[in-house]
């Protein structure tokens, strides 16, 4: 992928936050490549404390980063800060707005700040494509929690920005609201806009994202396309235990990648979409074994996200 086609552009990037008094500095970050390409759904998922929302605060150019590069729509952020905050937009996990203002005002406010002129603010678009025009002159303290996020997504569109990216969009927000959301990081995907968000929900990034990150501690654990880490799901496991010990595998299933295991039980992984566990017993009853006893066991994204993230120190 060359890099006109990268909406963002990470290399070796690395954070240490420095300790404050009695506090350790802590190693947030230790070396992350990232290649988001325009016009996807990018999902970074990690549990809690991974990495996610220091990323995001870097390129939001609310944290300062150690070491690296990262570029914004082909501006580095230190060297063309400007251009770099010009082509996006960043809805932070915490609610950053003064709740004494409307909905109206604030998007008014964040429309100045960017310098859009009076004629060109979309203030009342993006509040009805939020479904807040009927608060539009409410005081938003008195909003509901789903609303006030929705002004958040707002207020982040305000400079119609080609990159939106949201930190945590669906955390602790109800089942109704979620799918809401989801809905609306879709359609602006189809309008061209390049979502990045981070979450630490399985089904959210399988759901949404083209593209998955697995980040954990400060480390990208793996990336790629979601058919291709949902491939991983498309293996599951047979287990048979045979009446009396073999000592080789019958040739007939050892072309199905059958092999023994250190208790003598026979092993075959394989993919129900090229074969069924009904085939492959066919092909056991084809041998002398005699089956004593059967499990087979899937895997999920749940078991490969935990098997990659699972800490060497836990
Ligand atoms: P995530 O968003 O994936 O939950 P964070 O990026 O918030 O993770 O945090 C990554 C690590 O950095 C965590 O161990 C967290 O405690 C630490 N951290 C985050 N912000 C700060 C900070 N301002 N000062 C010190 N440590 C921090
Ligand atoms: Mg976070």
């Amino acid at each position: 992928m060359t890099d006109q086609e990268l909406a963002i552009k990470i290399r070796g990037l690395k954070k240490t936050y420095d300790g404050e008094g009695a506090t350790e500095p802590k190693e947030a970050l230790k070396g992350i490549d990232l290649s988001i390409p325009k016009g996807s759904i990018f999902g970074l998922l990690g549990p809690n404390g991974a990495g996610k929302s220091t990323i995001i605060n870097i390129i939001a150019g609310i944290v300062d980063k150690t070491n690296g590069n990262v570029e914004v729509w082909g501006f580095d952020i230190n060297e063309d800060t400007r251009n770099a905050k010009a082509n996006i937009g960043i809805v932070p996990q915490e609610i950053n707005f003064d709740v004494y203002f409307t909905p109206f005002e604030i998007l008014e406010l964040y429309a100045g700040y960017y310098g859009i002129p009076k004629a060109e603010r979309r203030s009342e678009e993006i509040l009805e494509a939020m479904r807040l025009e009927e608060q539009r002159d409410a005081y938003t303290r008195f909003l509901s929690g789903g609303m006030k996020r929705r002004l958040l997504v707002g207020k982040a569109m305000v400079h119609s920005p080609p990159i939106l990216v949201l930190d945590e969009p669906t955390a602790g927000v109800d089942v109704e609201l979620r799918q809401h959301i989801w809905q609306y990081v879709r359609d602006l995907n189809e309008k061209g806009v390049t979502i990045v968000l981070t979450t630490h929900y399985l089904e959210e990034a399988e759901e949404l994202c083209d593209e998955i990150a697995i980040i954990n501690h400060g480390e990208l654990v793996i990336c790629d396309k979601t058919p291709n880490l949902l491939k991983q799901l498309d293996e599951k496991m047979v287990v048979i235990h045979p009446v009396s010990a073999i000592d080789e595998v019958p040739i007939e299933i050892r072309e199905i990648g059958a092999k023994l295991n250190e208790e003598g039980a026979i092993v075959i992984h394989f993919s129900p979409s090229v074969i069924t566990v009904g085939q492959i017993l066919d092909k056991v009853a084809k041998t002398s074994i005699e089956i004593a006893d059967l499990r087979t066991e899937e895997s999920d994204l749940e078991d490969i996200f935990l098997q990659l993230t699972k800490s060497e120190k836990e």
